[in-house]
């Protein structure tokens, strides 16, 4: 497994004083959660972003992302910014749940005009959900998808956020329980 990103750079205004590496240190995805998030890119063609909610299990350090959800009917889309819609969501994860267990791990969601890094307003999302005690994350997968030029070729960028941290991780394709190749480019 290789990506084009270096092993977990330090966002440098999150930098600080780092005492363990992240929860998370590779995401992978399923053929089915990569296929969504390849077609639903294609919605960001109307300019604004989109995503939706990621679930799935988190084992040895690695995120598997079973599920990736669409936007849903009530989602905030703008160009700079997109948050998915709560109901839908909720209705995505509890049947994941009741499928296999999947819990709910992160969110992608595609950037325009931006670098595929969490935005201030990303990471303002992320750390409400982090301090919510009830919610009980230890970590966030993000994922953020760019045009690659154009968006039926989307490329993807995996992150974890923990703390007041968020580090790069490899993002890589795999079957049920083998991971095969790491493509960065959905395709
Ligand atoms: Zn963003």
């Amino acid at each position: 497994m290789a990506g084009r990103l270096p092993a977990y750079p330090w966002l440098p205004h999150l930098r600080g004083t780092v005492t363990a590496g992240p929860p998370i240190r590779q995401v992978h995805l399923t053929p089915a959660a990569h296929a969504v998030i390849g077609r639903e890119c294609r919605r960001s063609e109307d300019g604004d972003e989109t995503g939706g909610i990621l679930l799935g299990h988190v084992h040895d350090a690695v995120a598997e992302i079973r599920v990736a959800g669409d936007p849903g009917p009530g989602a905030v889309r703008q160009p700079d910014f997109f948050l998915r819609d709560l109901g839908h969501a909720q209705q995505l994860a509890h049947d994941a749940f009741t499928r296999d267990g999947s819990i709910w791990i992160g969110e992608w969601h595609t950037h325009l005009a931006a670098a595929p890094v969490p935005s201030e307003r990303d990471l303002a999302t992320y750390a409400r959900l982090l301090a919510d005690p009830e919610l009980g994350f230890e970590a966030i997968v993000s994922i953020i998808a760019v045009a690659n030029p154009q968006w039926d070729r989307p490329a993807a960028y995996a992150w974890t956020c923990f703390g007041n941290q968020a580090a790069a991780v490899p993002l890589a394709l795999s079957t049920d329980d083998h991971c095969m190749t790491a493509p960065e480019e959905l395709r």
